[in-house]
């Protein structure tokens, strides 16, 4: 696999997916073990941060200690199963700013349509991490990062929990600067361009709709 894919090989983040994929797991055991790794999934993402140093006083003695520099993350859920892994996240970085973009499937063609953006103002200066559980053909993966590309965004990481190989491929072709965190990458797409095998239709699992 080439390096812009880091998979989470953590046998912690291993074992929460095989009981997400699980087709008996209950909707708000899906929802809370979706939290879980999407919180473990961003302690990877972030491994590399900037770090600066500040003074401090302990109750001791004062010190140089490190802390994040510059300005904090924006996560940007492509709505909505993206939904899913935003709030373990901004429990971890309580200040990070969230962005949204909503893009459907074209059942019929299978392109992305966006229908939706907002960003914050300064979305261009910081990291942004742009979620969504499943990388299947990655048309709208690729929408997303084209559009967050054209406001100014160049320091882009995506987040899923199950990649397809054709999704790999096209985020490579397309947005070879973009490393993509996921938990696994599986054998395919079927007919209807759901990851094989996959946990199913992710947004439906995490909001109960079917
Ligand atoms: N979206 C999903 O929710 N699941 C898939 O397998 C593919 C796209």
């Amino acid at each position: 696999m080439s390096s812009n894919v880091h998979i989470v090989v953590h046998p912690l983040v291993q074992h929460k997916l095989t009981l997400l994929r699980r087709s008996g797991t209950s909707t708000s055991e899906f929802r809370q073990l979706t939290r879980e790794i999407a919180m473990l999934m961003l302690y990877e993402i972030t491994r590399d941060l900037p770090l600066t140093e500040i003074e401090i006083e302990t109750p001791l003695a004062r010190m140089k200690s490190p802390v994040l520099a510059g300005k904090k993350l924006c996560l940007v859920p492509i709505l909505r199963a993206g939904l899913g892994l935003v709030d373990s996240m901004l429990e971890l970085v309580p200040s990070a700013r969230v962005g949204h973009i909503g893009i459907y499937r074209d059942p019929d063609t299978l392109g992305a349509v966006e229908y939706y953006l907002k960003v914050p103002e300064d979305i261009a200066s910081r990291l942004v991490v742009v979620c969504d559980p499943m990388l299947a053909t990655g048309h709208s993966a690729c929408a997303a990062l084209r559009r967050l590309k054209d406001i100014g965004c160049d320091n882009i990481k995506f987040a899923c929990l199950v990649a397809s190989p054709t999704g790999v491929a096209a985020m490579q072709s397309e947005h070879p600067d973009v490393t993509v965190y996921t938990v696994a990458v599986d054998e395919g797409l079927n007919e209807h361009a759901y990851i094989v095998p996959g946990l199913g239709d992710a947004g439906d699992r995490l909001f109960g709709t079917k």
